[in-house]
């Protein structure tokens, strides 16, 4: 873990989870690119890790896995330690499971105890590990954010399996909940992706045609352009509660 006792007082602090890979590391870019010191983490690709947090102005990595409480409670005093502040949380991290959603059998209680680990709960105590941190930017210089990225899966009766979208449900229920207890100190909101393009789901040909065929943006959705809407959503000072469906307007037609 690096301090980085030189940080000047301006600067704002953000945690993203999930963020050597996909969707997370375009936002773990896009904030650094906005001036924030950036703490990267993942479960498992430390190297990498720490190559992304070396190439970035101000950023270091930590691991952890978010299945477990002991590595949840290490992620958050880590983080705080690295600056001594903690600004934005961006609950990135998230697993899913493929199981058709007429093969009620595949959806075994294993399964939706392990998708609500990582999707629900690890999220949910990331944000009560981060509270205190959280509010104290709000009394030195601006309110708290949390992002949580679910998806489209969590809005509509869609996505890679039933107790996934149901995980996702959960995690947009749980963003209008915190926002309405955390605030003004805390803002927490949401973006709920449709299908976004990553190594995983380079193999989904059914999905990106559906996308380039039927969604008014004829495209699914690069890493950035999620990037760009967790941005704007800890750019606001007012915005708090919103799950911002980001599918290109798949969710129309
Ligand atoms: P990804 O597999 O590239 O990234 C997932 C990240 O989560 C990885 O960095 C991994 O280390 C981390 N992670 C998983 N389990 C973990 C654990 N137990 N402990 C710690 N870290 C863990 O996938 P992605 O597509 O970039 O997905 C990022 C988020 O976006 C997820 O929450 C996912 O559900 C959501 N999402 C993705 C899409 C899509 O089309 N790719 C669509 C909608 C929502």
């Amino acid at each position: 873990m690096n301090v980085n006792p030189t940080l000047d007082s301006g600067l704002r602090v953000a945690l993203v989870t999930g963020s050597t890979s996909g969707i997370g590391a375009a936002i773990a870019r896009r904030l650094s690119h906005a001036g924030y010191a950036v703490i990267l983490h993942s479960r498992s690709s430390e190297a990498a890790g720490r190559a992304m947090a070396a190439g970035m102005k101000q950023a270091v990595y930590i691991q952890a896995d978010l299945a477990l409480e002991a590595d949840r409670v290490r992620l958050v005093s880590e983080a705080i330690a690295s600056w001594g502040q903690l600004d934005v949380l961006v609950n990135n991290a998230g697993i899913s499971r493929v199981i058709p959603h007429g093969d009620l059998a595949s959806a075994t209680s294993a399964v939706w105890r392990e998708l609500h680990e990582v999707n629900v709960l690890a999220p949910f105590h990331l944000v009560a590990l981060a509270e205190s941190a959280l509010r104290e930017a709000a009394r030195s210089r601006r309110a708290g954010s949390v992002v949580n990225i679910s998806s489209h899966a969590g809005v509509r009766p869609k996505g890679a399996s039933i107790p996934y979208a149901a995980s996702k449900a959960a995690l947009n229920h749980v963003t209008r909940l915190l926002a309405l207890s955390l605030g003004p100190d805390i803002r927490v909101n949401a973006v709920a992706p449709g299908l976004v393009d990553t190594p995983l789901t380079a193999e989904w040909h059914g999905a990106q045609a559906l996308w380039r065929e039927q969604s008014p943006m004829r495209r699914a959705a690069s890493p950035d352009d999620i990037a760009d809407a967790v941005a704007m959503l800890v750019a606001s000072d007012y915005l708090t509660g919103e799950v911002l469906l980001s599918d290109g307007g798949l969710n129309l037609t």
